[in-house]
């Protein structure tokens, strides 16, 4: 527990698949600093962890919400209008790509794989943002915060048309950013060192990223959950009310490294 108060606030986190999902470490620490919590769920087949996860919180909703549609989008936020009326605090901790298009060589990249990858990984910000902007306004203003991986800017091999996604990504936490920021609604992304989770077992290279990270990095170890939730937290609180459009490292500095 640690002593940022969100009681008052409203939340919704985008991504929880299973215990391991950082969605879920930042749920449990904005649950916890006293914020009420929507999860939104891809799908029945992650429904039953999700309800489990949260079987013992008080006052939390779920919502199915599928982000390949605008609509599913839509309805989300209709849905959470009619329960709240405004929101403070969004998570978006969704990437999707095809096993194949993480791994192998980038230029094999098919034209499917990448539409798919970009759509779920970086387009779906979009529309989550757009309709949840009059939602934060009825606040005063709100946080949005998502994930991303610093194979935006550097090559990380295995991580593939993700990188590029990751870089579309970031690009919109600007865009966002100044687009929404009149409204007091501030747009953030956690750059996060490796993780293990459903998304990053599935990259090729995983194994190797993650040695050499700790090796290298000028902490000499990976990252904790634990460590990307308590900068959402701060991210999501009124704590960091001067800052948009900034793409924070957690990742035990691995970033600053030229070798
Ligand atoms: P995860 O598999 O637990 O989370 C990914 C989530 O995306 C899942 O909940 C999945 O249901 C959801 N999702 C995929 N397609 C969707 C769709 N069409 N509609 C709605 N939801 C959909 O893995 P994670 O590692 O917690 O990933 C969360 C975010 O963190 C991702 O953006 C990932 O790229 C980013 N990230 C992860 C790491 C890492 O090492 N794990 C590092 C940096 C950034």
């Amino acid at each position: 527990m640690y002593s940022i108060d969100l009681s008052g606030k409203t939340a919704i986190v985008f991504g929880v698949a299973n215990q391991r999902s950082i969605a879920w470490k930042i749920a449990q620490i904005l649950y916890e600093a006293g914020a009420t919590i929507t999860i939104a769920y891809q799908n029945e087949r992650v429904k039953g962890n999700v309800l489990s996860l949260i079987s013992s919180w008080d006052d939390v909703n779920t919502i199915e919400c599928d982000v390949s549609s605008d609509d599913n989008i839509q309805q989300t936020f209709d849905e959470i209008s009619g329960k709240y009326a405004k929101i403070d605090i969004v998570v978006h901790s969704i990437a999707f790509a095809n096993k194949e298009d993480l791994g192998g060589s980038y230029r094999d990249t098919s034209r499917e794989g990448y539409s798919l990858a970009l759509d779920i990984s970086a387009y779906s910000l979009l529309p989550i943002a757009r309709y949840a902007y009059p939602l934060m306004l009825e606040s005063g203003g709100g946080s949005i915060l998502t994930l991303t991986f610093q194979a935006s800017q550097r090559v990380f091999p295995g991580y593939n048309v993700m990188g590029t996604a990751k870089a579309a990504l970031e690009n919109e936490v600007k865009q966002l950013a100044y687009d929404m920021g009149q409204g007091n609604v501030r747009v953030n992304a956690i750059s996060a060192g490796p993780l293990d989770t459903l998304s990053s077992r599935v990259i090729s290279q995983y194994r190797s990223m993650k040695r050499i990270h700790a090796e290298r990095s000028p902490m000499r170890r990976n990252i904790t959950a634990d460590e990307v939730a308590k900068t959402a937290l701060y991210l999501c609180s009124d704590l960091s009310s001067g800052v948009t459009g900034e793409i924070v490292n957690v990742d035990t500095g691995y970033n600053i490294m030229g070798i």
